[in-house]
């Protein structure tokens, strides 16, 4: 196998949950082009609908699927229907996230809740559904998208229930892969700094100065700048590679 051959997704599935905007979007068009039939979820249909007629305008395969992660009931009935329409999942993206910034005192147990069901939860349950297929299979790759924040403090855009949710995802991204390592599954996480999406601060006076000025490359990231590491974490390019955390930040962490 060349090395350009190793990136190749060709005959594969990829699942990516939050796939109908921002970074999820960009993921699912960087490992359709990597050769992966790609389904991708949003809460609704509408939204993933668009995203997949976008995609398949492309030339790619897709298939929209509505997803809620937080209900497991929902992450058994997308695995079934990804299975039944495209195949066994070779490839799970853990994308779909939330992010609201709000100091300790100022946040509501709800507000807590929510962030952690949707980040934490959310992801356990698709890591659950789709790895137990994954082991049986003896095969499989789990990109979760972490972010910089699980190792940083980024003062001072306070978000301690973002924080913890994103470290948690890391840690059980090493713990997956130790365990399902021995079934061939491996499971790597993503850490981007800022990405310039819908759920970046842009509105707020101070966002320069919270989200750009700190980078080394003093600039946001595009979400397509995450496509590559993505293909590269879902196919044999990283065989050898399972429990790291892949920091793409333009240089936030450095100081
Ligand atoms: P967006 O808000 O642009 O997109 C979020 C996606 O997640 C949407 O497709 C949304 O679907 C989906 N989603 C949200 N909540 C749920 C839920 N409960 N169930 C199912 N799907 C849901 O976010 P980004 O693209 O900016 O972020 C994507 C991921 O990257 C997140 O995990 C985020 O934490 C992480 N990240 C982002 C960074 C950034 O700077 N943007 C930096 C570091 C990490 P719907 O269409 O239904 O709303």
């Amino acid at each position: 196998m060349t090395v350009l051959d190793s990136f190749s997704l060709r005959g594969k599935v990829a699942v990516v949950t939050g796939g109908s905007r921002g970074i999820g979007r960009a993921l699912a068009q960087a490992l359709g082009e990597a050769g992966a039939a790609v389904a991708v979820t949003a809460r609704t249909l509408p939204p993933a609908e668009r995203a997949a007629e976008e995609l398949r305008d492309a030339g790619i395969t897709a298939l929209p699927v509505s997803l809620e992660v937080t209900d497991p009931a929902q992450v058994d009935r997308m695995v079934e229907s990804v299975t039944r329409h495209l195949g066994p999942i070779d490839v799970l993206v853990n994308n779909a996230g939330i992010s609201i910034g709000r100091p300790a005192l100022d946040t509501p147990d709800e507000v807590w809740r929510e962030v952690l069901a949707t980040n934490l939860d959310g992801l356990w349950y698709c890591t659950k559904a789709v790895g137990a297929q994954m082991v049986a299979r003896g095969g499989g790759s789990i990109v979760n998208i972490g972010s910089m924040s699980a190792m940083i403090v980024n003062r001072p855009r306070w978000q301690p229930a973002y924080l913890a949710s994103k470290a948690a995802v890391h840690q059980l991204t090493k713990a997956l892969a130790a365990e399902w390592a021995p079934h061939g599954v491996r499971v790597n996480a993503l850490a981007p700094g800022y990405i310039l999406t819908e759920a970046s601060p842009v509105d707020q006076p101070e966002y320069r100065e919270w989200c750009v000025e700190p980078a080394a490359m003093k600039r946001y990231g595009l979400p397509e700048e995450l496509g590559p590491a993505v293909v590269f974490l879902a196919s044999p390019a990283s065989s050898f590679m399972t429990g790291s955390v892949v920091v793409i930040d333009g240089g936030y962490t450095l100081f």
